[in-house]
């Protein structure tokens, strides 16, 4: 089955995102997901959620995609346990050593190597095969040629997201550490867990400093050339038809961060778009005035947010 795959980064948004033709939705657990505690759930929250999902016969993934420390690991696993007594279908994971105990622990659970774990090559693909992962999450800066070696190469499923960047080949999803580094502020919960806030790997959320305007100094030397370090990823439509083709298993939407309206309302469209797909259509023309108003209000949306994280994160520090 083909699956389409929508962010949860409201209980509301994730309800609209079933409305509108998602067979699944992605949820963080706050705290444990890279993202701001605003786009992520509480643990009743995502009880509730599997509820209404199963009720629809949709389903349920949970991202937690952090890096423990070796403190944290049993807070890291007792975490998912209610997610799969309660019925998610798989959870989202990028610290490799942890794999084999959920893997072993809970195992009812599909494992998805998450994006943040910075996968380079159908070899990096194999090790997670070797662990026990069921899919693994094909990094936005690959296009359809990487995923069709990878789909000859591997037996993993693969999960491939409705966005690519055009900075392909430079930069690597969650091997980026460099908002660590701007700023920390740190608490730890009742679990021992930590929370640095401005870490994405350790319990708080990257603030974009990439989308800032640098410069390169050395003492007295300025590079002429400003570094423009992040381009803003964009909606994908032409290359549906190839990695239907191929085969790709699940189709995800990112947006956590976006409002519960625009994802609804993308969620529709690629709704459509892979009905269209799968029904044997592969030319995509009758989609692209719709696709051109949705990447703009994305677009919108996105630069919005990352700004207002860079003052969030100025003023903090
Ligand atoms: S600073 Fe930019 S590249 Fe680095 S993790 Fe954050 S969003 Fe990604």
């Amino acid at each position: 089955m083909t699956v389409l795959m929508a962010p949860g980064g409201t209980l509301d948004m994730a309800l609209r995102a079933f409305e509108r033709g998602a067979d699944s939705v992605f949820v963080g657990p706050k705290g444990w997901s890279r993202r701001p505690a605003s786009d992520e759930l509480t643990d009743a929250e995502i009880g509730e959620l599997i509820r209404q999902a199963k009720l629809q016969g949709k389903d349920v993934r949970i991202a937690i995609n952090v890096m423990p420390a070796p403190s944290e690991v049993d807070a890291f696993l007792a975490k998912i346990e209610p997610y799969a007594e309660w019925g998610a279908g798989g959870v989202m994971v990028c610290d490799p050593g942890l794999i084999p105990l959920v893997r072993k622990r809970f195992p009812q659970l599909e494992i998805h190597v998450s994006v943040t774990a910075g996968v380079f090559n159908t070899e990096d693909i194999g090790f997670y095969d070797e662990l026990g992962a069921d899919y693994v999450v094909l990094p936005y800066r690959w296009g359809v040629a990487e995923a069709e070696e990878i789909r000859r190469a591997s037996p993993m499923k693969l999960e491939a997201f409705m966005f690519q960047t055009s900075h392909r080949g430079r930069i690597c999803p969650g091997r980026c550490y460099s908002s660590s580094y701007f700023h920390v502020k740190h608490f730890r919960d009742e679990d021992a867990k930590d929370h640095f806030v401005g870490s994405a790997s350790r319990g708080g959320s990257c603030y974009r400093i990439c989308r800032v305007e640098w410069s390169l100094r050395s003492g007295d030397y300025q590079h002429p050339q400003a570094p423009t370090l992040k381009s803003s990823p964009e909606l994908l439509l032409w290359e549906l038809p190839e990695y239907v083709a191929m085969g790709v298993e699940r189709f995800k939407i990112p947006g956590r961060e976006r409002s519960p309206e625009l994802v609804a309302d993308i969620v529709g469209f690629y709704r459509r778009a892979l009905d269209h797909v799968l029904a044997g259509n592969p030319n995509m023309c009758g989609f692209a005035s719709e696709w051109e108003d949705l990447k703009a209000r994305w677009t919108g949306e996105r630069t919005g947010r990352d700004d207002d994280r860079v003052v969030r994160a100025e003023l903090a520090a």
